[in-house]
């Protein structure tokens, strides 16, 4: 079976591996969809902050349907669509003993830390799958990775509806944020981005866009683009008691006005990842179509453009989600 490695920053290799065969509790997976995202455009690069060895192995955004299964999985689960969900925890850490095992102190990611999925098949545990509803094509599944980051940022505020959001970046993930935010009924929701290429994806998806935000108007602010003067723009715009959730990957570190944050009482709120009950609700607001992707995905390769596909994603611009066909 084919399968992508990274050489190195910038050298990704199609190696032919022999088929896996799941374990006791494992699966094997038909691989099937496989979004390309930010964190994988920053180890091609070269400049993840949270991976330190090559090769990788990435995939971390995948719809797949369920082979065959191992010793002790139930076996209704072969022949079902799933999504995977990437994170590979401790369980017994003081955050995985609370349910926060998005934050486990050895959390490993499969596609950074731990191999990842990109190629025809995968095995895995089985209980770090979804079942996705039977009528949902594979490239939506493949969002409903993204979509967990958003729902698992949103859940992090007491509530967004009645209150006066701004989502700052309208990349895949601040479009997923921002729709997450309006299934919620926020009382008013707007996006700054100065792209003209991402602006017109927003408004065309009936978003208020703007090239930047007034101070004292928003409630609560999501930072999804991991520089610091979208950051202060966000922590500015809040009215006091404001809260701002940080999304984006920083490269590095930010200046941010913290006079004003202790003086307004301003709450910062980091946001990884997700845990399984985000990945329930992001599988169904996807079934309602609460959140639509179909502006979102602008590029479809095989699995043996792979490296088309990451130069593609790199040119940003009027692209978005990059995604692999197997
Ligand atoms: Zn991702
Ligand atoms: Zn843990």
């Amino acid at each position: 079976m084919k399968r992508v490695m990274m050489r190195e920053p910038h050298t990704l290799e199609i190696v032919d591996e022999a088929p896996g065969a799941p374990g006791p509790g494992e699966v094997l997976l038909d691989i099937k969809t496989i979004g390309l995202c930010g964190s994988d455009l920053h180890t091609y690069q070269g400049h993840h902050p949270f991976v330190p060895d090559y090769p990788i192995w990435p995939g971390h955004e995948v719809a797949a349907v369920v082979n065959s299964v191992g010793a002790g999985v139930d076996e209704a689960l072969a022949g079902k669509r799933v999504a995977l969900e990437p994170s590979l925890v401790c369980g017994v850490c003081r955050n995985c003993r609370a349910g926060r095992y998005n934050i486990c102190e050895s959390l490993r990611v499969m596609g950074f830390q731990a191999p990842g999925a990109m190629g025809e098949q995968f095995v895995t545990p089985a209980d770090r799958l979804h079942v996705l509803p039977d009528a949902m094509p594979f490239t939506v599944g493949a969002f409903v990775e993204p979509a967990a980051v958003a729902v698992h940022a949103v859940r992090l505020v007491e509530r967004v509806a009645g209150k006066d959001i701004a989502v700052v970046g309208a990349g895949t993930i601040g479009l997923m944020v921002a729709q997450v935010v309006r299934a919620y009924n926020p009382a008013s929701l707007v996006m700054v981005e100065i792209s003209p290429a991402r602006r017109a994806v927003a408004e065309a998806m009936d978003f208020e866009v703007r090239d930047g935000l007034d101070q004292h108007t928003i409630d609560i602010g999501f930072e999804c683009v991991g520089i610091g003067a979208a950051l202060r723009s966000a922590i500015l715009a809040c009215r006091k008691g404001g809260s701002v959730v940080v999304m984006g990957v920083f490269g590095e570190d930010a200046t941010i006005p913290a006079g004003l944050i202790q003086d307004w009482e301003v709450r910062l709120l980091g946001s990884l990842m997700y845990v399984g009950a985000d990945y329930q609700e992001a599988i169904r607001l996807l079934g309602r179509g609460d959140i639509q992707v179909d502006r979102l995905l602008t590029d479809i390769y095989p699995l043996v453009g792979v490296t088309a596909a990451f130069e593609r994603a790199l040119q940003r611009g009027d692209v978005l989600k990059v995604m692999l066909e197997v």
